[in-house]
């Protein structure tokens, strides 16, 4: 059974399924996992030219995308929902969560990530040009999400974004569901350094430690490295970690060599 269904309203479906048909997403959707609805809002437009923007009320640069051919998108979403999840339990459970991809939003992170894992079904809605009607965002958005404190030139990046890293979450899509719990983020620190073959690179060797197949050595190498590494490159994720005295000791020392 599939357990995360994303839709996207989108004026360029292209980016969208092909981006999510490639690697490990690619895999999850033809293993069941998840399922990627990309809609074309411009098939809502409503004229023959199937134009949905126009000049924004009070001038100003660019255009604006229009209400109308997005609710139309949203209304034909919600209409796939309900009638796939008719004569089940959930009989066409509604409102979903609708995503509005905007720089004006709430900054995305993991935690995010698995709150969002925990939902059937997302819609993305992805803006394009100056952004979209008010009015409709008003109408129908849940949430606003923004990937970081810069300005793209459609929503459909971001939504990308968001998509791989909930799909990750999803039980399934990994093949080593260890891996989602012990990268970065997932607790407060930073995962450790990874190595591969050979064993001898150059001039560099990789750490004895982790020939040993000692289990408790390598737990013990693991967290201690998770520590250095979050000192080194993130140390304001370090305040909220839980550290032993020993391992606060050895983050203060690193950060007190740095400055
Ligand atoms: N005029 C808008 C503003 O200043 O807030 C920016 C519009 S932007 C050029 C066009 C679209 O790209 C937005 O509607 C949004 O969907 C998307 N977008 C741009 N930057 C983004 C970001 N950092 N995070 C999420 N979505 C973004």
């Amino acid at each position: 059974m599939i357990k995360m269904n994303f839709h996207v309203m989108t004026l360029f479906p292209g980016l969208i399924d092909n981006a999510m048909g490639e690697s490990i997403t690619g895999r999850a959707i033809k293993a069941g996992h998840i399922s990627v609805n990309a809609v074309n809002i411009r098939d809502f437009a409503g004229n023959r030219s199937g134009s949905v923007d126009d000049y924004p009320y009070g001038g100003g640069a660019g255009m604006v995308m229009k209400a109308e051919p997005v609710y139309m998108c949203y209304k034909h979403i919600c209409g796939q929902i309900q009638e796939r999840n008719q004569g089940t339990a959930e009989g066409g459970k509604l409102p979903v969560r609708v995503v509005y991809l905007t720089p004006q939003g709430r900054t995305f992170c993991q935690k995010l990530a698995e709150e969002y894992a925990g939902e059937e079904d997302i819609i993305f809605l992805c803006g394009h040009y100056e952004g979209i009607d008010e009015r409709v965002i008003e109408e129908i958005v849940t949430d606003y999400v923004s990937i970081g404190d810069y300005v793209l030139t459609g929503g459909e990046l971001p939504a990308l974004v968001m998509m791989d890293a909930i799909s990750r979450l999803v039980p399934g899509v990994l093949n080593n569901c260890i891996s989602a719990q012990t990268e970065s983020f997932s607790g407060s620190l930073l995962e450790y350094p990874q190595y591969t073959r050979p064993e001898h690179w150059r001039d560099r060797s990789v750490p004895p430690v982790l020939l040993s197949g000692n289990h408790r050595k390598l737990a013990e190498w693991y967290r201690e490295q998770s520590v250095i590494r979050t000192a080194l490159m993130r140390p304001d994720l370090l305040e909220n970690a839980e550290l032993t005295q020993e391992e606060r000791k050895l983050a203060d020392s690193i950060n007190n060599k740095k400055n």
